[in-house]
């Protein structure tokens, strides 16, 4: 796996949009999520409950583009744990060509407003990833569930993504004990905005993959489609669009063509929402 001169380079956050639910022990979530792929571990022995289709997004991901970590853990955490993923996914060490930054790469801006973007509160951070020690702003994505890390002049480079909670999802479903009631409670948090978040939080990479590959449709350049799908028309207002479904559709039909097949069923009554 090189480095790929054309491809767009995307840069993923590992805390909240890759690994979930720290904890040394194996908790009840972590048993029913590892019932459904599978549980990674960093250095200090921390389990983590993945999003769906961990293994079929890395293989589209590493396909369309050259993909790097940046998470503000330490050096060591964050390479061991993108070593374990690279091992379960791929079988193999993680490529010498795939950059995993690190808190001594955040930019410090505490006290520097040139350095904060324009919009609001949840845009200011102490300390920022700046993207561009990866590659170039007009060809780089970061993925990351938390806008503070944003550098100025960086918002339409990001893709934002949620949080993901083990528990709720699972409560949410474990509630409604048979499966037409597990039917209707996901068709009524689908159009329930609030529960949704839960649900499709799990499903962040479906969303990711459909919006990526919307965005690459772009006359000019992914940034710029990236930019389109979630800023208003010309204002500087930021708005996702995870609970927009259409992106899930998206990326369901992408992951299905990188996995060579229709993608395992983790939990069917939801998915078939994916399905156009
Ligand atoms: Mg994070």
């Amino acid at each position: 796996m090189n480095i790929v001169k054309n491809f767009p380079n995307l840069v993923l956050d590992l805390d909240d949009v890759l690994l979930h639910e720290p904890s040394k022990e194996i908790t009840k979530q972590h048993e029913f999520f590892s019932k459904k792929s599978f549980l990674v571990k960093d250095s200090y022995n921390h389990n983590y409950i993945v999003p769906a289709y961990l293994a079929e997004f890395l293989k589209f991901a590493t396909n369309r583009f050259n993909i790097a970590f940046f998470s503000s853990g330490d050096g060591q955490r964050n390479i061991s744990v993108v070593q374990d993923i690279w091992q379960k996914v791929f079988n193999t060490n993680k490529p010498e060509s795939i950059q995993v930054l690190c808190r001594k790469h955040l930019t410090n801006a505490e006290h520097i407003k040139e350095l904060q973007p324009y919009d609001g509160w949840d845009w200011y951070g102490n300390q920022k990833k700046d993207i561009s020690k990866i590659g170039e702003l007009h060809n780089t994505i970061l993925v990351d569930d938390d806008k503070s890390w944003v550098l100025k002049g960086q918002e339409s480079n990001l893709l934002k993504v949620s949080h993901f909670s083990g528990y709720l999802f699972q409560s949410i479903l474990e509630n409604y004990g048979n499966k037409d009631a597990s039917t209707r409670i996901v068709e009524k948090s689908l159009t329930d905005k609030h529960e949704a978040d839960y649900l499709l939080a799990y499903y962040k990479l479906v969303y990711i993959t459909g919006l990526l590959d919307i965005a690459n449709q772009h006359t000019t350049s992914i940034v710029n489609g990236l930019h389109a799908i979630q800023f208003e028309e010309d204002q500087p207002q930021f708005s996702d669009r995870i609970k927009d479904l259409q992106y899930y559709k998206r990326g369901y039909s992408v992951l299905s063509e990188c996995s060579n097949g229709p993608l395992p069923e983790l939990f069917p009554e939801i998915e078939k929402h994916f399905k156009s």
